[in-house]
């Protein structure tokens, strides 16, 4: 089943404490489109500059995704520059040129348009809900956002989260939406605004999702070395949403599931620059972690 997803195709220029790259392939859609290939077909909608090298659209269409909703437009491809300090789960953000997404207007491509999956990756939310009144009657629609778009853009976000199933966004984000320091009650907050799930993203402390009845949390896979964290969010939610639906079963044991699968995918992710690891990846190494992640926190219930 495939997914559709809208999001950033970019060009990151980054600063880790072990590294320094600059104008290598990044963006939202592209991590997220990259790590979802590993269970099922993508539907990419997003728009590039004249500057885009035709060797990154061929690493994506070696990967099974379906580019016909890859805009070429006249001017500059976005551009993210950022930098880590020694806490990796934190990106400050040193420039944002949005270039040709200023004037980006979507088009889904007919075969599109069923899509049962969206995943409306972080973008101008304006953007996300343009593409979502354009198809048909998804199964299930998760969104990402950032605190760009949650200062910039908060009523055209608010707008947006009323047709969102899952919202994931990361544990700062959760506060500054909510406008509310404790996490369990900002939960709440934001599942009023729309989202039946909030999947928080805790960077190495990994992921706790809340829903009307449930919560679950689960660790993330434990690293010896982060290299740049550049894209976990992207590719956690590519793993996340890419094994929903490649599965067609939304039980919250299979959610559970799912979650994992998405903590798996990103810990490749952050194993090096841009999509370097997820690049050389193979789906044995995946299942690998995956059981490696259930012992990790498997313990017996009392008696
Ligand atoms: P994350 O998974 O949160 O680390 O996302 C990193 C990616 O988000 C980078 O590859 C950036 O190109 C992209 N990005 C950064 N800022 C924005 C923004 N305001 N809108 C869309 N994408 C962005």
């Amino acid at each position: 089943m495939s997914i559709l997803v809208i999001g950033s195709v970019a060009f990151d220029s980054i600063e880790t404490p072990f590294g320094k790259v600059d104008e290598v392939l990044g963006g939202s859609a592209t991590y997220f489109s990259t790590a979802a290939s590993f269970f099922t077909d993508v539907n990419l909608v997003a728009v590039v500059g004249e500057d885009f090298p035709d060797e990154h659209r061929q690493m994506l269409v070696d990967r099974g995704i379906d580019l016909a909703g890859l805009k070429t437009a006249p001017g500059k491809t976005f551009r993210w520059k950022g930098r880590y300090g020694f806490d990796l789960n934190e990106a400050h953000t040193l420039d944002t040129q949005l270039n040709v997404f200023e004037t980006f207007k979507p088009e889904i491509p007919v075969r599109y348009k069923d899509s049962e999956y969206v995943f409306l990756a972080n973008i101008d939310p304006e953007l996300q809900l343009d593409v979502l009144n354009q198809v048909e009657k998804p199964k299930l629609i998760a969104c990402d956002t950032m605190n760009f778009w949650i200062e910039g853009k908060r009523d055209a976000l608010l707008n947006t989260l009323k047709h969102v199933d899952v919202l994931v966004i990361n544990e700062g984000e959760v506060r500054q939406l909510a406008e509310e320091p404790n996490l369990r009650k900002a939960a709440q907050v934001i599942l009023s605004m729309g989202p039946k799930s909030l999947v928080v993203k805790r960077g190495e402390y990994g992921v706790i999702m809340f829903s009307e009845h449930s919560i679950f949390a689960t660790p993330a896979y434990p690293l010896e070395e982060v290299f740049d964290p550049t894209g976990a969010g992207d590719t956690f939610a590519g793993g996340f949403i890419g094994y929903l639906a490649s599965t067609r079963n939304l039980t919250e044991a299979n959610i559970r599931k799912a979650v994992v699968f998405g903590s798996v995918m990103a810990s490749f992710t952050v194993e090096s620059f841009s999509l370097d690891r997820l690049k050389q990846l193979d789906y044995d190494e995946i299942k690998a972690r995956f059981k490696e992640m259930k012992l990790l926190s498997d313990f017996e219930p009392i008696v």
